[in-house]
């Protein structure tokens, strides 16, 4: 099965309502639909999303990194080797890790129509329902704290707060969540960077009594001292994000013992191909990972929920992106219950 043809398009999906974290605002999220069609007729379909804060790439980067040098080298290329064809896409530029992503979702598309399996299959099959944690968006700590209580009456089990520089705000919002919603439910801090790593420390110490899971990138993504620091003083787990974008970044992160749990997203990584390989570095080293996403659509989302499913050392799922979009469409492969995730057969 020889790869042919790259379609490429935009697209913009409306949310329900705006969605704010400590790096950005949005209320809508543009992707770039990627359709490569097979010498026997099959088009996988993938998608990547512009994260401009995260990534650094636009529409028009992704656009122009698959146009001007992924599509040339691949075009051609035989799926039957498999690794030829991922080596020639992670290097067919430096970087530009949503348009790699974006076209190494469409090739494990193809792949999986052509074994006749569902992509959560083909990866490894391990489960075929997730449950996925609630974000909630950055607000006042009042609209926070409804949106909370909106989540736990709609069943959801975890929440994952985006909590910014008022650190006040964060602690009492929190403390009111555990104190009227309950002792089960779980509660996921994400700082977006926001914080120094002495800031992190006191916030932490001052949410003790509220059992917080976890708090996911409290500090800037290059200072892994500062996460290995809090890691080594705190009893909560510390989760790397923006922090573990590649395999090598992964591998220093676990091998220098700087985060307590990984969280993988496609958009960061370049694609499934190297989500696994970090998923398996992580749990070599005993560490599990999360599987996440950026603002995304549902071509993307569901190409992690197969992920997350296919993995056993995927023990957490934020994939809620899709629960903001306006409905527009009906969703393909996977369906969404509540916090529950079922994926097709
Ligand atoms: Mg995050």
């Amino acid at each position: 099965m020889k790869i042919k043809h790259f379609k490429l398009s935009r697209r913009t999906l409306p949310l329900k309502k705006v969605f704010r974290t400590a790096l950005r605002e949005a209320t809508s999220l543009s992707e770039v639909v990627i359709s490569i069609t097979m010498d026997n007729g099959i088009v996988g379909v993938g998608s990547a999303c512009a994260s401009e804060k995260i990534t650094g790439e636009t529409l028009a980067s992704i656009e122009s990194a698959i146009e001007e040098n992924i599509a040339p080298q691949l075009t051609g290329m035989d799926l039957q080797y498999w690794e030829r064809v991922m080596e020639a896409l992670q290097g067919s530029l430096k970087n530009n890790c949503g348009a790699k992503a974006g076209v190494d979702i469409a090739l494990y598309d193809a792949l999986a129509q052509s074994r006749k399996l569902p992509l959560w299959k083909l990866l490894g099959g391990y489960r075929s329902q997730l449950e996925t944690n609630l974000t909630l968006s950055l607000d006042s700590p009042e609209k926070m704290y409804e949106e909370a209580q909106k989540a736990v009456e709609e069943g959801f089990l975890a929440l994952k707060i985006k909590v910014g520089a008022d650190l006040r705000a964060s602690v009492q919002l929190v403390e009111k969540i555990r104190n009227n919603l309950g002792e089960n439910i779980q509660i996921r801090l994400d700082a977006n960077q926001a914080w120094t790593a002495q800031e992190a420390i006191t916030v932490i110490e001052e949410l003790k009594p509220y059992q917080i899971e976890l708090v996911e990138q409290p500090v800037s993504a290059h200072n892994w001292e500062g996460l290995k620091w809090i890691r080594e003083r705190v009893q909560t787990l510390i989760m790397a994000d923006e922090s573990v974008f590649s395999l090598e970044d992964a591998h220093r992160l676990v091998s220098h013992q700087a985060a307590d749990i990984l969280n993988i997203k496609l958009m960061k990584c370049g694609g499934i191909h190297q989500a696994l390989k970090i998923n398996h570095v992580a749990e070599a080293a005993g560490i599990e990972c999360m599987v996440g996403s950026m603002m995304e659509g549902p071509i993307s989302s569901y190409a992690a929920a197969c992920l997350a499913a296919a993995q056993k050392n995927v023990t957490r799922v934020d994939l809620d992106s899709v629960l903001f979009l306006k409905p527009t469409e009906p969703l393909v492969g996977f369906r969404y219950e509540g916090r529950h995730i079922y994926l097709d057969e």
